[in-house]
């Protein structure tokens, strides 16, 4: 949910994108994007972005991965990652050459068996020029080998791999995957993952879905770990967690595997981080009541050791934690909040990176619909007392979440405004309304891809109301909506309104979520 350098990356992008679309705002299409086949033109490269209006070059044109087996060798004492993924792809159209996302030392790429030449471009693409020209809908297997040290591999000074004292995390939003694994990087081609890796015995490795078999020893002394998702899954959802890990497995009450790990490192931490990510099972139940059936097969989470992430994650079926949400006790609300994402961000993901309040303002939200369903304090009472904190000159209120610019999809607006935009379609909608609208929406879109107007659409023709106005007051218009006109309640608040109980846990969840 947090990165530190989404300002700095973005830059990076817009001067590194190789003359596409040059980080222009807007949701122009790079050269390529939406445009019919054409038999007689000769195949053209696919281009090294997917015409994000944020992020213009990650992802590629002109292939669309089904299937990414990622098989690792990592050594925790010099961070040495060594790999060959096989990615199982179809061509879009005539392609005479196509990009991967990519950080590491590539020592060769074959394409349907044969080698391929490559080159560097831009900030972290590669460009792969098969020997054979490909033709549109023709099916890929692409074999890239490779190695290298990725907490030393940075850009712009900044490496989205954690290195730990035990191990590693490969745990970041939106880039993770540039640091072990060549991709399609973004949430618009998704697929389904094998990943294994192989580690000295006695290291823990954990990643998503399921374990397809136990930890199978090798040579050398070392074990390999191997996981397997086969829901559709964007690449920053990808995950890797390495070190010291006990793991507790069981069986969920919908039948799933429910698979968390906690690292030995927690110390006096773990009691809390247990007594958090042991009711992710109660929590994806609870979820599956309001929000639809829970869109994948296994659930779970990690904690994380005490030098690795400061944020949270909601990594496919197994959000990561890291060890601040556990220093004043137990937290539920991030395990609320990181597994409302698996409905609202996991499966129904952004379109484009200017979308994020669809994850971050759901996800919010259901922080306080869990709120109210413990008797913590209702969404409204959440709703006047997050008003009411934010003065009308704060700057919280400058940033519109419906399009908060590339450096700020993580803004405290993203998430607090973002779910006081969601309560004031709730208030206008009725609750009967807003909660068919919930499940409607994930149902629509499971396992896909979704806009703000497309939410608007569905919300509109559920309530057979026009909700232009409070779209656009609440999510895209700078300034503090005055509640006498922009509030649907009957009653105006309390004056000062009364702090909620869980408004304490809450804002320590925030204060390391958002920024
Ligand atoms: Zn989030």
């Amino acid at each position: 949910m947090r990165r530190a350098l989404t300002a700095a990356i973005a830059a990076l992008t817009v001067t590194t994108a190789g003359g596409l679309v040059a980080g222009a705002p807007g949701h122009a299409a790079p050269p390529g994007w939406g445009r019919p086949v054409v038999p007689a033109a000769a195949p053209q490269p696919g281009g090294p972005g997917l015409g994000d209006s944020y992020f213009p070059d990650y992802g590629n044109g002109g292939y669309d991965v089904a299937h990414y087996d990622v098989r690792l060798r990592y050594d925790p004492d010099t961070d040495r990652l060594t790999g060959t993924t096989t990615i199982l792809a179809r061509a879009t159209r005539d392609l005479s050459r196509f990009n991967l996302d990519f950080l590491l030392d590539v020592e060769s790429v074959r394409v349907n068996g044969w080698q391929a030449a490559t080159t560097r471009e831009g900030v972290h693409e590669l460009a792969v020029a098969p020997r054979r020209p490909i033709t549109a809908g023709q099916q890929l297997t692409v074999v890239v080998r490779y190695s290298g040290v990725p907490s030393e591999t940075l850009v712009g000074g900044y490496t989205g791999w954690t290195r730990t004292a035990d191990g590693a995390m490969a745990v970041n939003e939106p880039e993770s995957a540039w640091w072990w694994f060549p991709s399609n990087d973004h949430p618009l081609d998704k697929a389904t993952y094998d990943i294994s890796v192989s580690v000295p015995t006695g290291v823990e490795v954990v990643s998503n879905g399921v374990q397809p078999r136990a930890p199978l020893p090798e040579a050398g002394n070392r074990t390999r770990w191997s996981w397997r998702t086969t829901s559709p899954t964007a690449t920053y959802l990808a995950f890797l967690a390495i070190g010291q890990y006990d793991l507790v497995t069981d069986t969920a009450p919908n039948g799933q595997p429910v698979v968390n790990a906690y690292s030995t490192t927690l110390g006096e931490l773990g009691p809390a981080a247990r007594a958090s990510i042991e009711r992710t099972a109660e929590i994806v139940e609870w979820g599956s009541g309001l929000f639809g059936p829970y869109p994948f097969e296994a659930q779970g989470g990690v904690a994380g050791p005490v030098d690795g992430i400061g944020f949270a994650l909601e990594t496919q079926t197994r959000s990561v934690y890291g060890p601040g949400f556990w220093r004043r006790g137990a937290n539920t609300y991030v395990v609320v909040h990181e597994n409302a994402h698996q409905w609202f961000g996991d499966s129904v993901s952004v379109a484009d990176w200017s979308d994020i309040w669809l994850n971050e303002g759901f996800a919010s939200y259901a922080e306080w619909l869990w709120s109210e369903e413990q008797g913590e304090g209702t969404a409204q009472e959440l709703f006047d007392f997050t008003y009411a904190s934010y003065p009308a000159d704060d700057e919280f209120w400058q940033v519109p979440p419906g399009e908060p610019g590339p450096g700020r999809i993580f803004d405290d607006a993203v998430y607090d405004r973002g779910a006081m935009a969601l309560h004031q379609l709730r208030l206008a909608v009725g609750d009967d309304a807003f909660f068919r609208i919930l499940p409607a929406w994930t149902a629509a879109h499971r396992h896909g891809n979704a806009t703000i107007a497309q939410f608007q659409a569905l919300a509109e023709r559920i309530s057979g109301l026009d909700l232009d106005d409070l779209f656009t007051t609440w999510l895209l218009t700078p300034g503090r909506p005055d509640l006498a006109s922009a509030d649907r309640r009957a009653e105006p608040p309390a004056a000062p309104p009364a702090e909620p109980r869980s408004w304490v846990k809450i804002r320590e969840a925030h204060a390391l979520l958002d920024r």
